[in-house]
């Protein structure tokens, strides 16, 4: 383990902004990960956990020390009649976790696959793509507490998750450091086709009875056609969380606006904000190297050298227009430094 100086993090966040951390180190173990906290000074601080970076924007110099994750490891902890517990390390890629539960022929993650980002990453804002959330396979998340100096399971009971949403993304929280978590995975996997395009990419495919492995390569063709890849143009994903209204406000919307998309969620309503965000013109718009997707509004995007402050500068005038035609306010899923 070595802490360097300066350190640029380009490489480090898939935006692509470049900015500067003033100590940089990439820790490969659970044991670099206690080395490194004792070997901090005040100078160090304050101090931020990166995975890949396919969930952050960087907006100036970060002024302390960044740490990425690299630790490795998958491990069959073990199994019962109808689950095997996957205890994965917090560095390992995450598709690389789904490849691999879908070749043993675990069910439970399928649905994620082609999620950037690390395992470690995954419970802090609780990832989810085509109604499964890595809450409902979580059976523990592995925590070192850097100020109680100790190692902590947290069971989902303790996790808080929500909507993109954890105890992990609240404030206070950053002294939590995941060194890893525990899948329990379905030895008889139970599918979930009724999302998005999946049922409708099964059909022109010819398929009627999908393995494990053709969902995961159906949502890795649906995913590769709609979004940008970040190694080719800088981005986050979706930059703004789908907001949830209550039932008298979406009783006003779609009497004004009665082609809005939206989906029953308990006793809310949810509105795909990529739908408000088109509405408002800001698809394919481009504001210098800042620039909103072609396919999918939610998705902000970095053409070349736009700074972080230029892309927030973008996502404030979106949340601004929404705001002004639809009374919404959006929020935004990605973490801004
Ligand atoms: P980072 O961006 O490095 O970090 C994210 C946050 O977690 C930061 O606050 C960081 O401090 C903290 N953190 C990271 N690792 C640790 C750790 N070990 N301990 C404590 N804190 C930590 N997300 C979805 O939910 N669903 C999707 O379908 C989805 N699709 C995406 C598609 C694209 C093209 C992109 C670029 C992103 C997408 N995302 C999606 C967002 C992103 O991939 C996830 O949020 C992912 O979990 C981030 O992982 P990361 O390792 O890159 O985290
Ligand atoms: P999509 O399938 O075109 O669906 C559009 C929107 O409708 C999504 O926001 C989705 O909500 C919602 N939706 C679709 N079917 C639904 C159903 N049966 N019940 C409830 N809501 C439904 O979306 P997409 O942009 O291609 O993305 C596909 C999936 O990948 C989505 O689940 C999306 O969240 C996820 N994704 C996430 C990110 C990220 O960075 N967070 C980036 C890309 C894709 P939800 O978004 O709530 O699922």
């Amino acid at each position: 383990m070595q802490v360097r100086n300066n350190i640029s993090l380009k490489p480090y966040n898939t935006f692509g902004i470049d900015v500067k951390a003033k100590y940089f180190a990439e820790l490969h173990s659970d044991d670099e990960i206690v080395k490194f906290y004792s070997s901090l000074g005040p100078e160090h601080l304050p101090v931020l956990i990166l995975g890949t970076g396919s969930n952050i924007l960087f907006t100036k110099d970060y002024p302390g020390a960044v740490a990425c994750i690299r630790s490795k490891g998958m491990v069959k902890l073990m199994e019962d009649e109808k689950y095997i517990y996957l205890k994965v390390a917090a560095g390992e890629i995450w598709d690389d976790v789904v490849k691999y539960a879908v070749e043993h022929g675990w069910g439970g993650i399928e649905n994620l696959s082609l999620i950037p980002g690390t395992a470690g990453a995954a419970p802090i804002q609780n990832i989810g793509a085509y109604g499964v959330e890595i809450k409902d396979v979580l059976w523990s998340v592995e925590v070192a507490d850097i100020l109680a100096r100790n190692y902590r399971a947290f069971r989902p009971s303790d996790c808080n998750f929500g909507y993109r949403s954890s105890i992990f993304k609240t404030k206070g929280m950053s002294r939590m450091v995941i060194t890893g978590i525990c899948l329990k995975l379905r030895k008889d996997p139970v599918l979930r086709l009724d999302y998005g395009d999946i049922r409708k990419e099964l059909d022109i495919a010819g398929i009627k009875d999908p393995s494990l492995s053709a969902v995961r390569d159906i949502i890795i063709k649906i995913r590769s056609s709609k979004l940008p890849d970040p190694s080719v143009v800088g981005n986050a994903g979706s930059f703004f969380m789908n907001p949830f209204v209550a039932a008298d406000e979406y009783a006003r919307l779609i009497k004004e606006f009665p082609h809005m998309p939206s989906f029953k969620s308990g006793d809310a309503v949810k509105i795909p904000a990529a739908w408000l965000i088109e509405r408002c013109g800001f698809k394919g718009k481009r504001v210098g190297d800042a620039g909103v997707h072609e396919n999918q509004p939610l998705v902000l995007v970095n053409h070349g050298s736009a700074t972080g402050k230029q892309i927030l500068d973008l996502a404030e005038k979106i949340i601004a227009s929404v705001k002004e035609k639809f009374g919404i306010t959006l929020e935004t899923e990605v973490n801004v430094f």
